[in-house]
């Protein structure tokens, strides 16, 4: 199916877009982020997708987008913020997770090539 907002593809199982963030209609189950405005949604949805290897980048994008409107608002101290910072900071491990691997692969590819010589 596609997001009735920004008309991108998302799943079926989706209660907000990962693209926009907002809330997708039609949705089974629209009780649990019901009270919620748009920014405090979207830090839900980004701290959900930043868990997700293959999503961490759009969760750290919605999640930086959604702490900014929410400071912008004055609720930078509550539960959505958090999980917007804890959205960050997922992508932010995970990034220093693949560098390090990276800067060891060539450390150890390195030493392969130097030993050949
Ligand atoms: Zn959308």
């Amino acid at each position: 199916m596609f997001c009735s907002h920004c008309g991108k593809p998302i799943e079926s199982t989706d209660e907000f877009c990962p693209h926009c963030g907002k809330s997708v209609s039609g949705a089974t189950d629209s009780s649990t982020n019901q009270g919620m405005d748009g920014a405090e949604a979207l830090a839900y949805t980004g701290h959900r997708l930043s868990l997700s290897k293959d999503d961490a980048w759009a969760g750290y994008r919605l999640s930086q987008q959604a702490l900014d409107e929410l400071e912008s608002e004055g609720k930078g101290d509550g539960d959505a913020a958090d999980a917007a910072r804890k959205g960050i900071r997922n992508f932010k491990i995970q990034m220093g997770v693949a560098a390090v691997g990276f800067v060891i692969f060539g450390i150890i590819a390195l030493s392969i090539a130097s030993s050949h010589n």
